[in-house]
């Protein structure tokens, strides 16, 4: 009988390797492979985790699967986070990041009763925020590739803060 394998859990631990389009599972402590399938290129481009990192490389990502609550934000905590006037902003569950980079996991700033501002240590560079709940957000500056799809913002919080001279607009591609 094959294994009993979720949803979450394919989105979370499928890798990809580039020239095969070839997804490996693993599932438990041991991290073992447990099951490899092969896909189209549109499936494997899907499950290609998103990657990125800070300025120095201290601090560098994974995120599998796809980016949830894509918005902007011009709030003046994250204004002051991060000295631009807006952020774009992603979601994902805290299992689907892994801290990849030399420097581990980012410092945290506790800057509210439910969520910590992360940044790298060494060159300051702002990442996202660490909340108590089981999420982590991630700022699309410091993505390697900010055009995917799914990093698009649909809705836009704290527009009145911005100064009038400044503008926002997320039009998604046509190709
Ligand atoms: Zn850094
Ligand atoms: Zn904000």
């Amino acid at each position: 009988m094959p294994p009993t394998t979720t949803r979450a859990d394919i989105t979370r631990i499928a890798r990809m390797d580039a020239s095969n389009f070839v997804a490996v599972l693993y599932t438990g402590a041991d991290s073992k492979p447990q099951l490899e399938v092969s896909m189209t290129r549109a499936v494997a481009k899907r499950l290609k985790p998103h990657t990125g990192g800070c300025l120095c490389g201290a601090i560098r990502f994974e995120a599998q699967g796809t980016a949830g609550k894509p918005h902007t934000c011009s709030c003046k905590m994250c204004q002051r986070h991060s000295g631009a006037l807006t952020l774009a902003w992603v979601e994902f569950p805290s299992e689907a990041v892994t801290w990849t980079g030399p420097g581990g996991a980012p410092s945290v700033y506790h800057s509210s009763d439910y969520s910590s501002r992360a940044f790298c240590p060494a060159c300051g560079s702002s990442l996202g925020a660490i909340d108590d709940a089981p999420v982590v957000a991630l700022l699309l500056g410091v993505f390697d590739k900010t055009s995917a799809i799914d990093l698009i913002p649909k809705s836009h919080s704290y527009r009145t803060a911005r100064p009038k001279w400044w503008h926002v607009e997320a039009v998604k591609p046509t190709t």
